[in-house]
């Protein structure tokens, strides 16, 4: 493997993975304070509440108490550039997540000490296994009640199958926690004083029963010589493959293991990883620039209208003021004003790397899953589009309104809110969507963007697929066979839309050589 360049390899890029209240926003606080990026924990939220005063479609946020946007935070901590990338916090599923997640190199699994793997850790867990995207876990909350440690890794490795070596090991839990054992290195963190770790001469040590009450001292004892013999030690390449997780144990509300878990980060989480685009493989290291589209955030300010397109550079170096080509449309495009985003603020970049995240200001022109190269031209693979699970007709209270609602529905589409299909037979468009928390972002942003109050109506359709075929004819055939179930999405191409699974499955069997499918990649 070639040598990455210094500064591409000091990135780590990477998301927090948890089920909602298992800690992640605590320990994004936490995590940020090490680098420096804030001076007080608890800004995290208060820059949350922030943005939502600055932005009225964020209501639906404020409502509810959740996280719908996704956001970067860039930190430095020893010798290393973090970009934290912030998956969505709320229970609903969100294409935004997977895009989000389709743009980091590791991540880091939260899991709440008392309840282990719960519904949204394993969905975010398997979004992570399609791409072997490495993960580091955090057990957090052992200062209150919580199961046994060799319950908990037993249970990763069953539902998850995925390989643990603990990394660290609780000394007493909930009222009688008081640190961690480091397992590599014979010594303690003590749950008072995380930052100076005491070294002891191993799990007999004195200085250690002294943290214990007496009666627990010699079932630690057993559990610790236990761990050590029957866990798996870490593997370097397993984890960098996706099949091992180091497991650290600790307490984001009271600062500890936080360390570990970030020197870990440091030290094992790989810098950015080579991506596949249509044409070939692009590698980190080589010296063009290269980059995806991953997000669209409108009115982050209100008083411009604009979007940010979040790129995440993925070779060579993104400088103010270079012309890239949008491979999409083939133009040129000047990158004058991209931008970094910290905890507080953000600031114009001057120049990024490979594994860094630019925001890139502009009207309209980026599009979700677009492709930025220095003249190339090639299309980053894995800016997935699912088919939608919910299907919706828009009525418009102003029929005058018409052309207008056609042009932001497009926009929002563009943007990834929602998808946007229209029928063959030209009846209205219909939205598609994963989740119906977007339905609510979009009635919310069309009426507060655009003045347009709209209603869902049902449609007769509850499934979406796209169409293939190696055999075009065949492929027409079918649309022609079947043309009040055909629309076009945003791109132009045919989706076939069902009303119920069985239909599909009708289809299916009648029409063997066209392919339906539910994923689809952006071009
Ligand atoms: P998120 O929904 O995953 O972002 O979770 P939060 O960070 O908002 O935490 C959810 C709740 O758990 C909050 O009340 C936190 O104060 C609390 N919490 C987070 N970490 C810990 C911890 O280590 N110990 C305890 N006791 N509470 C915690």
């Amino acid at each position: 493997m070639t040598k990455l360049p210094a500064p591409v390899a000091r990135r780590r890029t990477f998301a927090i993975i948890s089920h909602p209240d298992a800690g992640k926003t605590t320990l994004t606080e936490k995590l940020l304070l090490f680098g420096g990026a804030i001076q007080l924990a608890g800004e995290v939220k208060s820059k949350k509440n922030r943005m939502q005063t600055r932005s009225d479609w964020m209501g639906i946020e404020r409502e509810r108490g959740i996280s719908v946007v996704t956001s970067v935070m860039t930190f430095e901590y020893a010798d290393c550039v973090f970009n934290l990338l912030d998956t969505p916090g709320h229970e609903d599923f969100s294409e935004d997540t997977y895009r989000t997640l389709s743009a980091v190199d590791s991540a880091v699994m939260v899991i709440d000490a008392a309840k282990g793997i719960e519904a949204r850790t394993r969905k975010l867990f398997e979004v992570c296994r399609l791409r072997d995207i490495p993960i580091v876990t955090f057990v957090n909350k052992l200062d209150r009640e919580s199961r046994d440690p060799f319950d908990l890794l037993d249970e990763i490795e069953k539902t998850l199958a995925l390989d643990t070596a603990p990394m660290t090991w609780p000394i007493g839990r909930g009222r009688s926690f008081a640190g961690t054992y480091d397992l590599r290195r014979p010594q303690v963190r003590r749950l008072d004083s995380d930052a100076a770790p005491i070294p002891v001469s191993g799990p007999q040590d004195e200085a250690i029963a002294a943290l214990l009450p007496a009666e627990e001292v010699s079932a630690w004892r057993d559990e610790v010589a236990l761990a050590q013999e029957a866990c798996r030690p870490f593997d370097l390449a397993s984890f960098r493959e996706g099949h091992l997780t180091p497991v650290f144990f600790g307490s984001a509300l009271r600062n500890f293991g936080v360390r570990d878990l970030i020197d870990a980060m440091a030290e094992l989480a790989p810098p950015p990883r080579a991506q596949a685009a249509d044409a070939r493989t692009v590698e980190a290291h080589e010296e063009r620039m290269t980059g995806f589209v991953f997000k669209i955030q409108a009115n982050m300010d209100p008083n411009h209208r604009d979007r940010i397109a979040f790129i995440r550079v993925c070779s060579g170096r993104l400088t103010r003021g270079m012309k890239a080509k949008l491979v999409r449309t083939g133009k040129p495009m000047s990158l004058n004003t991209p931008q970094f985003f910290f905890a507080r603020d953000r600031a114009l970049a001057d120049e990024a790397f490979a594994g860094d995240v630019v925001g890139l200001p502009n009207h309209g022109t980026l599009r979700i899953g677009d492709t930025l190269t220095e003249g190339e031209d090639i299309v980053f693979r894995g800016v997935p589009s699912f088919a939608p699970e919910i299907l919706r007709r828009i009525k418009l209270q102003d029929a005058m309104k018409a052309k207008k609602l056609r042009e932001s529905l497009q926009q929002m589409a563009e943007e990834g809110v929602v998808q946007l299909f229209l029928p063959h037979d030209g009846s209205g468009a219909i939205v598609g969507v994963v989740g119906a928390l977007q339905l609510d972002v979009l009635a919310e942003r069309l009426q507060a963007e655009y003045g347009l109050p709209v209603a869902y109506e049902p449609t007769r359709f509850s499934v979406c697929r796209w169409i293939a075929s190696d055999d075009r004819l065949e492929r027409d055939r079918f649309v022609d066979a079947n043309l009040s179930a055909i629309a076009a999405d945003l791109d132009g191409d045919p989706v076939f839309l069902a009303s119920t699974a069985f239909s599909l499955k009708y289809e299916q069997d009648r029409w063997p050589a066209i392919r339906f499918t539910d994923v689809k990649d952006y071009q």
